[in-house]
């Protein structure tokens, strides 16, 4: 069975991202990326069904610019196959990034397309469930538990307040959330060997993908700065200052 892994390059999540002074996007020149979280928890799932021998294949896309390159050599080096790089510089939103990973899936038939469940720089949460909708596939997101039994997944997934078990017909898109697995840390003889693993290139319009956005930002701010916090001596101040000052009691 072969297995598609989308991964994004993002801005590290330890980096504090600042917004340009002209408010139109966050400025990510010279920050450091990576490959978005949740992604990697989708590859090291894919890898880990692979040594279970539940998965023959796995096949990591990335969309973006010439960079991808590297965060597809980091799923290659956790133990991905192959690669295949859509390398474009325009703004992808989430309906072309879909657009873009159906057409791959077309030429690639995977079985099991594992995304992560948000890109942590648009956070939008949007793709893994357009990609289900244009695949006509089934989709089972916020996963925590991924299971192959017999012709069908088990997904687990985390909804408010305890967790929902699925049965998902194949081929089946699942979007990983954060307690599915703990990535591995990657050793530098698979850093090494991952640069001779095999990387196709297409662009969207060998694809016969439209990506020209359908929105555009009109603002970007800073969230606003938080007082300072007080510490009170007793309950009757607290209850005072909630009175008098916050006036929410
Ligand atoms: P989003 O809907 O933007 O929050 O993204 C959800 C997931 O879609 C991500 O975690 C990735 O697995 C996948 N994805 C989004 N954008 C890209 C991209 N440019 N390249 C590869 N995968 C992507």
């Amino acid at each position: 069975m072969k297995a598609l892994v989308a991964v994004k390059r993002v801005v590290d999540y330890n980096v504090k991202v600042r917004v340009k002074a002209d408010g139109s996007d966050v400025d990510i020149g010279n920050v450091k990326m990576s490959m978005n979280p949740f992604d990697e928890i989708a590859v090291e799932e894919a890898v880990r069904l692979k040594e279970a021998g539940k998965v023959s294949e796995i096949v990591a896309v990335s969309l973006g610019g010439k960079k991808s390159e590297e965060t597809l050599r980091t799923a290659l080096a956790m133990g991905a196959d192959r690669a295949i790089h859509v390398e474009t510089d325009g703004k992808l939103e989430p309906l072309a990034v879909a657009k873009l990973l159906k057409s791959i899936a077309d030429k690639e038939q995977p079985q099991l397309l594992l995304l992560g469940k948000q890109a942590i720089d648009d956070d939008a949460n949007q793709t893994a469930q357009m990609l289900a909708a244009l695949l006509n596939a089934s989709q089972g997101t916020f996963a925590c538990k991924v299971e192959l039994v017999d012709n069908e997944v088990l997904v687990t997934r985390e909804i408010d307040g305890g967790e929902e078990t699925v049965a998902l017909k194949l081929p089946a898109v699942i979007s990983a959330d954060l307690r599915l697995n703990e990535p591995r840390f990657v050793k530098l003889p698979n850093i090494m060997a991952a640069k001779k693993k095999p990387l196709e290139k297409f662009s969207p319009s060998d694809l016969g993908v439209d990506i020209k956005p359908l929105m555009h930002v009109v603002k970007v701010a800073e969230p606003k700065q938080r007082k300072a916090s007080v510490k009170v001596s007793s309950v009757a101040e607290l209850v005072e200052k909630l009175k008098n000052e916050a006036k929410v009691i």
